[in-house]
């Protein structure tokens, strides 16, 4: 084993958080879609244990493999100790007290409501990594995608203090259409050209609507070109996503303008996104694109976070790639695959793109963000 300025790294090079047992961890809306994917990666998760298990007052008193029982939609297995445990109401914070040390938050409920239970949470010491979108506008909650905004992680000493919270605070996660887009756009950002407007248009999979979702008599034979709220997220959230915090808040970046169009089609899991660009002055070739695509590399890649992809963006030679049941599973579910890069007649370039909605876009996402903050310290 070899130590490094976080922590140790194993044989296989994998960081493991140094001199301490597992963290206990809950999940909040365990029993939903997002849920179910945060017990089955987490079984086995090396930092982290799942302690705690919440949802509606429905499921509240079952055990876990009770309430779910006949809607347990993951391939493997329920984890025989999270299937044993008791299911809380989420809206009783003090049932959590003592049993974990953090919460994912998955719950889907009315935004206030969510706003005023995760700040709950947070008052009483326990910090909320959510899914949700209540906070995603909050002035000084960052809205996190570790490869692109690690930065932000900055804001949450100044939220701390706002709120007069000691150990507790709230970091969310943006919504699952743009993670498709997003981490492309960055790269070539990052690598040197100003992109300055997107025309982006989102195939996105049942999945994302939850259980049980957009009735079969609607999905079945057909594409439905709304998902209420969608485009508004897709199009606004990478504006915080790639700002930075002034005075002590978040300042948009103004110089990207985006149009999203989001259709939800009949595919189970992987959102996919067609996206045209236009550059600034600076405009890259083919070749360059690819090039920094594939040898994009960020801080989770640095610090070998157990959940980060080793290639975050893999690019597919293939004309008929990227698709959904073929390259939504790359790198555990975390890659953004892309692929059918070519000229555009109206912007620069074309390009499509595609990421697993519930791994990268919502339950791994969220643990993804967690190791980032247990490595700096915040958990
Ligand atoms: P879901 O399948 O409908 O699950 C909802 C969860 O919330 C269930 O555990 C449910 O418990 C619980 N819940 C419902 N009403 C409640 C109440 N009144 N009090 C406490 N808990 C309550 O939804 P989902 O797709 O997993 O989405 C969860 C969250 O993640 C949402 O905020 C969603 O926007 C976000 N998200 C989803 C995706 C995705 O791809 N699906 C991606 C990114 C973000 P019961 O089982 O007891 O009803």
């Amino acid at each position: 084993m070899k130590r490094n300025s976080a922590g140790i790294n194993d044989s296989e090079g994998h960081l493991q958080v140094s001199n301490m047992g597992k963290t206990k961890v809950g999940v909040l809306g365990a029993t939903g879609m997002v849920g179910q994917m945060y017990i089955k990666l987490l079984e086995d998760h090396p930092w982290f244990e799942v302690s705690y298990v919440a949802a509606s007052p429905r499921s509240s008193g079952m055990r876990y493999s009770e309430a779910v029982e006949g809607r347990w939609h993951m391939q493997t297995g329920i984890p025989n100790d999270v299937g044993q445990l008791k299911v809380e109401d989420a809206n009783t914070v003090d049932k959590a007290l003592g049993k974990c040390s953090f919460v994912f938050s998955a719950l889907e409920i009315e935004k206030q409501a969510i706003r005023d239970l995760e700040n709950t949470y947070a008052q009483n010491d326990i910090p909320v990594v959510s899914n949700a979108s209540a906070h995603r506008w909050t002035e000084d909650v960052p809205m996190l995608i570790p490869e692109i905004n690690y930065s932000h992680l900055e804001i949450i000493p100044i939220q701390k203090k706002n709120h007069d919270w000691k150990k507790g605070f709230v970091v969310v996660k943006p919504n699952c259409s743009l993670q498709s887009y997003l981490m492309p756009i960055y790269a070539l950002e990052k690598g040197g050209f100003e992109v300055r407007r997107i025309i982006v248009t989102t195939l996105q999979a049942l999945s994302g609507a939850g259980y049980p979702g957009v009735s079969s008599l609607d999905m079945i034979d057909n594409v439905v070109p709304f998902i209420a709220g969608e485009e508004e997220k897709s199009e606004k959230e990478p504006l915080k996503i790639l700002g930075k915090i002034e005075k002590n808040k978040f300042v948009n970046n103004d110089s990207i303008r985006i149009s999203a169009h989001c259709n939800r089609v009949p595919v189970l899991d992987g959102h996919t996104a067609c996206v045209s660009v236009e550059f600034g002055e600076r405009k890259p070739s083919k070749e360059q694109i690819i090039q920094i695509w594939r040898e994009f590399r960020s801080l989770p890649q640095e610090l070998k976070l157990p959940s980060a992809p080793e290639q975050p963006i893999i690019y597919r030679d293939e004309e008929n790639r990227p698709q959904p049941n073929k390259d939504r599973d790359n790198d555990k579910g975390m890659a953004v695959t892309v692929g059918r890069l070519r000229e555009c007649n109206v912007f620069d370039f074309k390009f499509v793109g595609l990421s697993h909605n519930t791994i990268r876009g919502a339950a791994g996402g969220g643990i993804l963000n967690a190791e980032l903050l247990k490595i700096k310290g915040f958990l």
